[in-house]
């Protein structure tokens, strides 16, 4: 027999599920109470108090007028977007379909902002028509933005895009920035807010996203230093007040093993500082902070039924039904450098020890599909049900539904 693998550390379940009988809880359910619901596997489940409950720590924890966006790229799931409408101050969009979900969701066009590169005119003449904010990526699209608003009579609301000359790291701000897709370069932006204002739009503001998934609160609160004196900076050289300031986002949730979770509450008190002194061109901004994977990312779980069960080599595999067509996140292939595992649990046997150690894998034919790599888990048998945790966010719309032809996961709120 061969030696068995050494056991590679899964990631932290996040806090707020619980047991019964046995098997895990979301939101109070059973996990096959839920699995009855959807009618099937794999399965999305996501938590509306855990979405409530990390909302609620957002605006415990921040300066009061700080007003709260979902960018919701992270989770478009209908039902969830009417319920994130109601909890937050806006919604961040990112193209004419999401723009779509969000007023169908019952959010307020004008709290709805619209970025990302190369929107079409199309897409400029909807969020025009519904009076929509446009974030505006470059001059190209600010002259057609312009033009679209002469097009149909409607005065366009223009934010601008900043591409700062600094980006968000884990470990601190890099100075430097460089070329970027997103964003007018900031020796830029004064002319274009000029434009803005002198060919009659109406100026919303400027948008300054610097970076995602940090757990770095020191690097945070720096960015947000850094976003207030560059935004100050810009409006002084366009001699122009700036109605609304996107401060960035970044927040991250921890995915990993030793990832630690962000402790909001010194973070909330450092920009509470900063805003204090703005300079007087900020004086009467509005300031917002953009959310997509914090808010939604550790409310999610991806459930998955054990197929097959098996070995190789010595080495023990669980087959499930699902995989990376739905959860390309967790098998390491969406945005990380080195294959980690996310957290995962066998969810019909949660409150089992483990004792041996297994890979868990999808069922596409690549040696991608891996959902946990050598875990150390209970034991499981064909039936049992996975869970693999931090599946809110860039889970099912992120992943290549499409390849190998399984169809979508279902999902649910709950
Ligand atoms: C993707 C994106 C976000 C959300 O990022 P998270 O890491 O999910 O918080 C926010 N703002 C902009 C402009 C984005 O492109």
């Amino acid at each position: 027999m061969a030696d068995a693998p050494q056991a590679k550390p899964l990631g932290p379940i996040p806090p707020g599920f619980g047991t019964e009988a046995g098997a895990l809880t979301i939101g109070g359910w059973h996990v096959n109470a839920l699995i009855d619901r959807a009618g099937r596997t794999p399965l999305f489940v996501y938590s509306a108090e855990a979405l409530r409950e990390r909302v609620a720590y957002l605006r415990d924890t921040m300066p009061a007028p700080l007003r709260v966006r979902y960018a919701m790229k992270a989770n478009p799931f209908p039902p969830l977007l009417r319920l994130m409408a109601g909890l937050v101050d806006g919604i961040d969009v990112a193209s004419g379909g999401e723009l779509r979900l969000a007023l169908g969701a019952g959010m307020a066009p004008a709290r709805i902002s619209f970025a990302g590169p190369g929107k079409d005119d199309d897409e400029l003449a909807l969020a025009v028509s519904n009076g929509v904010t446009i974030n505006v990526e470059s001059e190209g699209e600010l002259a057609r933005a312009l033009a679209c608003g002469r097009t149909l009579g409607r005065q366009p609301r223009l934010a601008i895009r900043v591409n700062p000359s600094f980006d968000l790291r884990g470990s601190g701000m890099k100075m430097g920035g460089g070329p970027k897709p997103f964003g007018i370069d900031a020796e830029r932006v004064p002319a274009a807010i000029r434009t803005v204002v002198s060919e009659g739009a109406e100026f919303r503001g400027l948008h300054i996203y610097t970076g995602s998934q940090s757990l770095d609160g020191t690097a945070l609160a720096a960015m947000q230093a850094g976003v207030l004196r560059l935004a100050a900076a810009l409006g002084d050289a366009a001699d122009t007040d700036v109605p609304e300031l996107t401060i960035g986002g970044g927040f991250g949730i921890p995915y990993f093993h030793g990832d630690r979770p962000l402790d909001l509450r010194p973070l909330g008190t450092a920009l509470e500082n900063e805003l204090a002194k703005v300079p007087p061109r900020l004086r009467g901004t509005v300031f917002s902070i953009e959310l997509g994977r914090y808010l939604v990312g550790e409310a999610g779980v991806y459930l998955a039924r054990i197929v097959d069960r098996k070995t190789s080599h010595g080495q023990i595999f669980l087959v499930t039904d699902g995989g990376l067509h739905h959860q390309l996140a967790a098998s390491g292939n969406f945005g990380t450098v080195v294959r980690r595992n996310y957290p995962v649990a066998i969810a019909s046997r949660f409150d089992t020890p483990a004792s041996e150690v297994v890979s868990v894998v999808g069922r596409l034919c690549t040696p991608l599909d891996r959902l946990a790599d050598s875990a150390w888990l209970p034991r499981a048998e064909v039936g049992d049900i996975v869970a693999v945790f931090c599946a809110g966010a860039y889970g099912a719309t992120a992943s290549p539904s499409a390849f190998l032809g399984h169809g979508p996961a279902a999902e649910l709120l709950v």
